[in-house]
């Protein structure tokens, strides 16, 4: 048979990070590629106790639910980031099958084909293939240590006219990087006055180091949900375990009931099982105290690579030290192509993600990710040998 594909297929690529994680399979490869939470972290026993407490209730657990979410876990997160200083009623929330299923959501209903989509340079490479599926120009704004260039933005915003854009202001994936609150302040007035939508995507901002800063959300400083030109997301998948396909999405009511009725669409509902355990968890299970041992492994692993990092002293390479999140961004010197780097570095067994397929536009193709949440001390350091291994045969000789 010759199939007939849908145009949604057009200019869609394969994501790099699952291509890679193909290349490794099998073999004794150290991984800095994947996004992985560490799996001895997981709360297995809370996990497990949850499971049991649910089944322990009666048959509801493995009934069809209602497309919105499981109110009570719906209460319980609106109450959790209340704590946090986010105000939401469950009427301005939907439960998503991981907070991908959110970015795939408010595309299908805010976005037809030729419509444009900014985002940061680099972004999150999964956002970009969702943008891409449904057939959306995406055009990058440039940025810096601090943010989004909030004139770079203005430029953009007068030439493309977009009509949302995506940003992940704490610790981004794949740069970790943070911004600061004038420039969360900024990006909002800019957006609001212009009536664009701001897709905030907030998978690391509890995967924090140091005890000090604080990073309110550009949601949050909206004010309240309704009326407000900011969609949050979050996600279970970094401070619980991601198998759990649990997310979250809060915005005003109208989008949230039209996202509700596309997710009727797209699966009915997220599973009742999954969605139960977390309501019981986070009922009887001490998360934010998880959270804080998470932080704090997390952080001697960071401080780790940022250790080997700069004893490497490899010429010409440069990295900002993440206050948080699970990634370093490593730029290598001009010339070197990080995906030419990588089958050296498969070879020596260790692997990593080059750094073009996070850019929507113009790729620098001298960048790489780096993981540090996966590999334990031993494989930290066992890696960055290979890699220094991988990483000396291409570089110029001193
Ligand atoms: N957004 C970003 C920036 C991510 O890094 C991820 C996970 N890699 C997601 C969204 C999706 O996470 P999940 O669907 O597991 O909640």
């Amino acid at each position: 048979m010759k199939f007939q594909f849908s145009k949604s297929l057009d200019g869609f690529s394969s994501s790099a990070v699952r291509d890679i994680l193909k290349l490794t399979q099998g073999k004794s490869i150290i991984s800095f590629a994947g996004g992985l939470p560490a799996e001895e972290l997981f709360p297995l026993d809370a996990v497990s106790e949850a499971f049991q407490r649910v089944m322990a209730q009666g048959k509801s657990a493995l009934q069809y639910g209602l497309t919105e979410g499981y109110i009570p876990l719906r209460q319980s997160i609106a109450n959790w980031m209340g704590e946090k200083g986010i105000q939401v009623s469950i009427d301005q929330m939907l439960l998503t099958t991981g907070s991908q299923q959110a970015i795939d959501l408010l595309t299908r209903i805010y976005i037809d084909p030729g419509d444009v989509i900014l985002v940061e340079e680099p972004t999150y490479l999964a956002a970009i293939q969702v943008f891409q599926s449904r057939g959306a120009k995406i055009v990058s704004v440039s940025g810096d240590k601090d943010g989004l260039d909030p004139d770079d933005l203005k430029a953009k915003i007068n030439e493309h006219h977009p009509k949302m854009i995506y940003v992940i202001p704490t610790f981004s994936n794949p740069t970790g990087k943070v911004w600061s609150l004038e420039r969360r302040q900024s990006v909002l007035n800019i957006c609001r006055e212009a009536e664009v939508l701001i897709l905030e995507d907030d998978p690391y901002g509890e995967i924090k180091f140091g005890d000090t800063e604080t990073y309110p959300s550009i949601f949050a400083l909206s004010g309240q949900a309704e009326g407000s030109c900011v969609v949050y997301t979050s996600t279970f998948s970094k401070t619980v375990a991601p198998a759990l396909r649990t997310g979250w999405v809060v915005g005003d009511p109208e989008l949230i009931r039209n996202m509700s009725r596309m997710k009727q669409a797209a699966d009915l509902h997220s599973s009742t099982l999954d969605q139960q355990t977390l309501h019981q968890l986070m009922e009887h299970f001490d998360l934010n105290q998880h959270i804080r041992t998470i932080r704090a492994h997390y952080e001697e692993r960071m401080r780790l690579m940022a250790d080997l990092l700069t004893e490497r002293n490899w010429p010409g390479v440069t990295w900002i030290e993440p206050k948080g999140g699970m990634f370093f961004w490593v730029e290598l010197p001009e010339g070197i192509r990080a995906e030419e780097l990588l089958p050296k570095a498969v070879e020596q067994g260790v692997a990593f993600v080059p750094g073009y397929p996070f850019y929507a536009g113009n790729a620098k193709h001298n960048t790489m990710r780096l993981n540090y949440t996966h590999s334990d001390r031993e494989s930290l350091i066992e890696g960055m040998n290979r890699l220094d291994r991988a990483i000396q045969s291409v570089l110029p000789v001193r």
